[in-house]
């Protein structure tokens, strides 16, 4: 019986580029098994002088091709099942992206927007403790997710530094750039989302001068693709986030939305624009959907009123695997989140081989490397999808499962 939840539509998605590939039946039991599955409780002293235990979550997918690598997220609705989807799709993208990291994720349930400074930095530095013997530059490297920063893991890195006796720099990414992070970093998932959105409108003859452009979440991927894409000619016309949402037909002004967002912590309200139903980005006449908030976004409710030619994964997810088949049967061009998004590791492990070397490059030789990698994964995996005759999602897992199956192979099973 199929699996529900979110792993379950990620089994799904497995299952397809699967049996694409005629896996072989053992290999494919590795593959859809969880290396490692870390549950920690996590007591905080509150400023109000109660105690509240916090629970947290360390998965490990698989570390075939090399250190976990993945984000840590706290919100409230985190849960094992999420977390452990999240951390397989992070074991796809790395292998998708050609790089030697396996896949991970960490999450802990809490409401960070209800929680002081103080707070959320006792409860970082006590989940890491609890986790310190798993995580390290060569076993797991986490990263930030939705809900957390490079504060976050400027405290991460600290943590860790101070349990092993010595400044470890190569433990996290998505560090501040004073201390081991890689210009380019805070950027980079968004301007992955902008080349593989590039490249997608070459393949299907689009102008990207003039395309229209909705994008659900303007957090860090939201408005870095929505910028990226403006300064090549794209019109922004839509935004929502998580209070509300901002239209203007004409094109919003993408700069002074971000300054309005960093004041006031929302899309909604901006000047010189209608105000949108956050459930309205979905339907916009436009050429091009980004969702770039959470899972679950992109359902059979509403895919049928999906008007966009390309939607470009942002989010991890966004999509549920019934709503994916719809699209594709529409003719609609779906990049899937482990190609579309996979600038963020992508610069992570820059990130990570510049710690290691303690030399640090320049942003623009970020920026050509990261260039010259999406393109390259974008094409491969478009070449899988023609030659398969397939959609680029399963494409893109085809890539990946093949990668990870060729290692297990070659190192054989140790009993
Ligand atoms: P973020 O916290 O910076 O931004 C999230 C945005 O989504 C915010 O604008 C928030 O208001 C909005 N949002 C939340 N709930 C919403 C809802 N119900 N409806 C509409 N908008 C809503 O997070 P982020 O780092 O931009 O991550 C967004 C997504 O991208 C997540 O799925 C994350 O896993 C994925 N992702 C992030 C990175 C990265 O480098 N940050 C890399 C790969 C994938």
């Amino acid at each position: 019986m199929a699996q529900e939840g979110i792993f379950g539509a990620m089994l799904q998605e497995f299952d397809g580029a699967a049996r694409l590939l005629q896996l072989d039946p053992g290999l494919w039991k590795v593959l859809t098994s969880p290396k490692r599955q870390i549950i920690v409780s996590c007591p905080v002293a509150m400023d109000n002088g109660q105690i509240e235990v916090f629970t947290g979550y360390r998965v490990q997918y698989n570390i075939t091709l090399g250190p976990a690598k993945g984000g840590i997220r706290y919100h409230p609705d985190v849960t094992l099942d999420e977390v452990k989807a999240l951390a397989a799709w992070m074991t796809w993208k790395c292998a998708v992206a050609g790089i030697p990291f396996g896949g991970g994720k960490g999450g802990i349930i809490c409401d960070p927007t209800k929680m002081s400074k103080r707070e959320l930095e006792a409860l970082t530095r006590r989940y890491v403790a609890e986790i310190i013997d798993a995580i390290g530059p060569d076993k797991d490297v986490p990263a930030p997710d939705v809900n957390t920063n490079e504060q976050v893991m400027a405290w991460i890195m600290d943590t860790y530094s101070m349990h092993v006796g010595h400044t470890e720099t190569a433990v996290v990414t998505g560090k501040p750039v004073v201390m081991g992070g890689s210009l380019g970093r805070r950027e980079a998932t968004g301007r992955g989302v902008m080349i593989t959105t590039r490249e997608a409108c070459k393949h299907l003859g689009i102008n990207i001068k003039g395309a229209t452009v909705a994008v659900q979440g303007f957090g860090n991927v939201g408005s870095v693709s929505a910028d990226l894409l403006n300064q090549n000619g794209a019109k922004i016309v839509a935004v929502t986030d998580w209070k509300g949402g901002v239209y203007n037909e004409k094109g919003l002004d993408v700069t002074a939305l971000i300054a309005w967002v960093n004041e006031h912590k929302t899309v909604a309200g901006f000047p010189g624009a209608e105000p949108l139903a956050a459930d309205k980005i979905f339907e916009m006449d436009v050429d091009i959907l980004i969702p770039a908030a959470l899972e679950n976004q992109i359902t059979t409710e509403n895919s049928s009123r999906i008007k966009a030619k390309i939607v470009a994964e942002g989010a991890n997810g966004p999509t549920t695997p019934e709503a994916h088949k719809q699209l594709h049967n529409r003719g609609v061009f779906v990049i899937p989140d482990i190609l579309a998004n996979a600038g963020g590791v992508t610069t992570s492990y820059f990130e990570w081989v510049q710690d290691r070397h303690g030399y640090f490059w320049e942003e623009w030789d970020v920026n050509e490397r990261l260039e010259r990698k999406m393109n390259h994964m974008f094409h491969n995996v478009l070449e899988t999808a023609l030659k398969y005759k397939t959609d680029m999602r399963t494409a893109a897992y085809v890539v990946a499962i093949n990668r990870v199956a060729q290692v297990t192979k070659l190192r054989g099973m140790y009993a």
